[in-house]
């Protein structure tokens, strides 16, 4: 596992023993979603992990969900409905964030844009220590990594990028 990204002090503590308890249970299922209005949290870890975006009726998909309106067409409220998308998509442009550093590491962020599948653009933080490996049309896809816990010590997780493994590269 990974050390936590928090960056200023971290979730609240639960006193020493009932977090000890609780972390003696600790069970990977109970895995809590960083950004729960993004992604979706599966009950099993091998399973894909799967994006919330939204369609409008008009057929425009958004990523981030778009709450407000869609950006094209400017359909909005019952007219935009809440859809699961692949977390996959090929990477167009990447780049080292010198200023930010990696949490966890003493690597800097590495930033890209990749076009989801679904069609969306979005950017991302990737997860790579450096930009070795990377390429325009890279396949790439969301995996949750641990990024720390929450007051009851299950794990919180979050969605970076990273190149496909071969067995995931499709499309
Ligand atoms: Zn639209």
């Amino acid at each position: 596992m990974r050390e936590s990204s928090f960056e200023h002090g971290g979730v609240p503590g639960t006193p020493d023993c009932e977090r000890f308890l609780e972390r003696a249970g600790k069970d990977m299922s109970e895995r809590v979603a960083k950004r729960p209005t993004l992604f979706i949290v599966p009950a099993a870890p091998s399973r894909e992990t799967v994006l919330l975006g939204t369609r409008c009726s008009g057929g425009h998909v958004s990523f981030p969900p778009q709450q407000m309106g869609c950006e094209v067409c400017g359909a909005h409220g019952e007219d935009i409905e809440t859809i699961e998308l692949a977390a996959s998509g090929t990477l167009t442009t990447y780049a080292m964030a010198h200023r930010q550093q990696r949490p966890g590491s003493d690597s800097p962020l590495v930033v890209g844009s990749i076009v989801l599948d679904a069609g969306p653009a979005v950017e991302v933080v990737l997860d790579v220590d450096d930009t070795e490996g990377l390429s325009s049309g890279l396949r790439v896809v969301g995996h949750l990594v641990p990024v720390g816990e929450d007051e009851s010590g299950r794990p919180i997780v979050d969605c970076f990028f990273a190149a496909a493994r071969p067995s995931e590269a499709r499309g």
